[in-house]
Formats: C-alpha cells, sequence, structure tokens
C-alpha cells in the first residue's frame, strides 16, 4: 500500500465499464479504501437509476474487498468535506478527456483547497471506451460482452 488515505471514485457510471472496473482495480492497490461514489446529476439523462448504478457497481466490485459503492447529489466538492476524504480519482483515456479533467481538478481545487485530484491511465485496451459508446452499441442491437462486466451486460440485453 502505497498510501493511507481512502480515496473517492465520483461518475455517472451509466452504465460501469471494464474501463471504470479498470480504474477501480488499480485505486484498490493503492488506496486502503476507494469509496466509488455515483452522481444523481440532473442535468444528465441517464439510462439507469441511480440505485441501478450503485447496485451495478458493487455486483461489479464485490472481489474487492476495499471497494465501497456510495451515492451523492450536489456539489463534489461538498460530499469530499462531509465525508472528510479529500483524494479524488478520476480516468484518463486519451488527451480529448485532459481538457475537462483539468477544468475539474483545478475548479475542485479552488472550491476546496484540500482537494488533491489523481490520475490514473486504464491498460489500453480500455482507452477507446465508454458509458456514451456501450448504450449506442446496445441501443443498436451490438455486442456490448467485451467492453463491460456481466452484470451490466445481462442488464444491458434485458432492457432491449
Ligand atoms: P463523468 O464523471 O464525467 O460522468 P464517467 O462516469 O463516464 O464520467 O467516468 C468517471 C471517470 O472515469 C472519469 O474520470 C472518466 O474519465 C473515467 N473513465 C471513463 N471511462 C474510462 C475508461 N474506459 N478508462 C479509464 N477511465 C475512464
Amino acid at each position: 500500500m502505497y498510501t493511507k488515505l481512502s480515496a473517492v471514485y465520483p461518475g455517472s457510471f451509466d452504465p460501469p465499464t471494464n474501463g471504470h472496473l479498470d480504474i477501480i482495480t488499480r485505486a484498490s492497490k493503492l488506496f486502503p479504501k476507494i469509496i466509488v461514489s455515483v452522481t444523481d446529476n440532473s442535468v444528465k439523462k441517464h439510462m439507469f437509476s441511480l440505485q441501478e448504478r450503485v447496485d451495478l457497481l458493487k455486483e461489479a466490485s464485490k472481489d474487492l474487498p476495499n471497494v465501497e459503492v456510495a451515492s451523492f447529489s450536489g456539489l463534489l466538492a461538498d460530499y469530499l468535506e462531509k465525508i472528510d476524504t479529500f483524494v479524488l480519482i478520476r480516468g484518463l483515456r486519451a488527451l480529448s478527456d485532459f481538457e475537462y479533467e483539468f477544468q475539474m481538478a483545478l475548479m475542485n481545487r479552488k472550491l476546496n483547497k484540500n482537494i488533491e485530484t489523481i490520475f490514473l491511465l486504464p491498460d489500453q485496451s480500455n482507452t477507446f471506451l465508454s458509458s456514451s459508446m456501450v448504450k449506442e452499441i446496445a441501443a443498436l442491437g451490438g455486442k456490448t460482452k467485451d467492453f463491460v462486466p456481466e452484470c451490466v451486460e445481462k442488464k444491458l440485453h434485458d432492457q432491449r
């Protein structure tokens, strides 16, 4: 274990993909506790409800004992203050993620100077994966088996 701090991995996870699981697994080796925190961001229209996304993440990460799944609404900085955890994990796929992630990390730090964001890179095979791509493939009747955990694949299949 490199650090004794816990870390929060926030996101929409609509739905969770192998890319998210890749980051969760890597983070779980670096920190004693990872709190995967699902946002109830009402600006985005979600395919799966908050509870469904929480349940899918719990199922997908059940073999990682130091991973917890929680949810929050409102400002991330306020949530971090509430749970007294200030290390954030985010994933970076490609250069295209950088600008948004960079802005968000700096904005979070502006909102609370204790917030530190750590970026992890997924395996190369997961760099092209996104929840929106998975949803699009599923909507068009394509196979998503190679891109998402088994429980997500089943849920996507049931929705058809
Ligand atoms: P957002 O929080 O912007 O709604 P997501 O829930 O899709 O986005 O993703 C949460 C975090 O996981 C973000 O930091 C995003 O860059 C990262 N992420 C998403 N897909 C992947 C992937 N395939 N590989 C690595 N990181 C990813």
